[in-house]
């Protein structure tokens, strides 16, 4: 029998793991997993995690808690290899090695290199232009062949594809292309209404928040800046509330757009509605989440960080002699 082909993918322990980290990526993670038809390896990318916050310590407990919220949503490591980017140090040399085969030119036009850039202007490290290339590594370090993300980073995926294909062809075809998968939802909006929902932004609803956590950051959700009173008809079709209402209430959604658009129902009112649905939608992740001990965490992030590791240094054996390095002489 063939060997299964395999999944990557990672999250940034920046922040709160949020609505968009679960819907767009974390959801198809767990559905892949259970399906059966890969090896699954997930991370937590605590060296992509440098590029913004330098000081690791820093984010040791967002770490952590977003570990334990992966877990929580229904990573198991019984199927899937769950681990520590830093610990499978192996992804430093591939990047190096990518990065020699990595044209100029398609670093810079990233988007999101753009975009982190000017979120945080006094800190445009080489780490944050590099950042596709070590994606390139994260993935690649595993032969990983599909890479279940939201929007935001089918660029990168992209680039990874390019970047393996360039490899096979300058060296030895050792790697396979890359592709992204995507859920049906790759892009949720932040509480402000206008940026993507990210951890480092602050503008999040969480999944595993305490429950009046949870209100207050939906409350907070810029909606339909064109209706001052409750009196004249609102626009759903602009209005992120309306987003998500799509997403938690699959079945009823059209019933509340229509209560917007004949103004029987307010802003604030769907709020309060699309909270409650919240917290209770994630209710059984967050017992699970509180089950969970950092001890517990950490245990399965070794025992995933070894699993990895094993797989890790084959790849970068393979890729160094195919560039045609020496063995490590000592
Ligand atoms: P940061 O602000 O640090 O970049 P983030 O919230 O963007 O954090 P990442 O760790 O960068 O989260 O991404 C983890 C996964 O979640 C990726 O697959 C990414 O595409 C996905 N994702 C992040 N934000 C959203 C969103 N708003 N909608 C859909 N998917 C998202
Ligand atoms: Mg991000």
């Amino acid at each position: 029998m063939a060997p299964k082909r395999r999944i990557l993918s990672g999250m940034r322990p920046t922040g709160r793991f949020h609505l968009g980290n679960y819907f767009g990526a974390a959801k198809n993670w767990v559905e892949l997993q259970n399906g059966g038809d890969y090896e699954c390896f997930y991370m937590v990318a605590d060296y992509h995690g440098l590029t913004t916050q330098p000081h690791a310590r820093d984010f040791e407990d967002d770490l952590f808690d977003l570990a334990g919220d992966i877990l929580a949503v229904g990573i198991d490591p019984a199927k899937s290899v769950f681990y520590l980017q830093s610990s499978v140090p192996e992804v430093a040399e591939l990047f190096l090695l990518f990065s020699m085969v990595t044209p100029y030119g398609w670093v810079q036009r990233t988007p999101t290199f753009k975009e982190k850039a000017r979120q945080q202007p006094d800190n445009v490290n080489f780490g944050l232009f590099a950042y596709p290339v070590l994606q390139a590594a994260d993935i690649l370090l595993v032969k990983g062949g599909f890479v279940p993300v939201g929007g935001d980073q089918d660029a990168h995926v992209e680039m990874a594809r390019e970047t393996a294909r360039r490899f096979n062809r300058v060296y030895k075809p050792i790697f396979p292309e890359p592709k992204s998968l995507s859920t049906e939802t790759p892009r949720i909006l932040g509480t402000d209404g206008r940026q993507k929902m990210s951890k480092s932004l602050g503008n999040v609803v969480g999944v595993t928040d305490p429950p009046e956590v949870i209100r207050k950051q939906v409350l907070s959700m810029v909606t339909d800046t064109k209706r001052v009173y409750k009196s004249q008809p609102g626009h759903p079709r602009s209005c992120n509330v309306d987003s998500l209402y799509k997403v938690f209430f699959p079945n009823d959604w059209q019933h509340y757009w229509d209560l917007c658009r004949k103004a029987q129902i307010g802003c604030h009112e769907k709020k309060q509605i699309l909270a409650e649905r919240i917290v209770e939608t994630f209710e059984p992740f967050r017992e699970r989440r509180s089950d969970l001990t950092r001890k517990e965490i950490q245990q399965v992030l070794e025992a995933g960080s070894r699993q990895a590791r094993e797989v890790a240094v084959e790849t970068v054996r393979e890729a160094r002699s195919a560039v045609g390095l020496l063995p490590p002489l000592i």
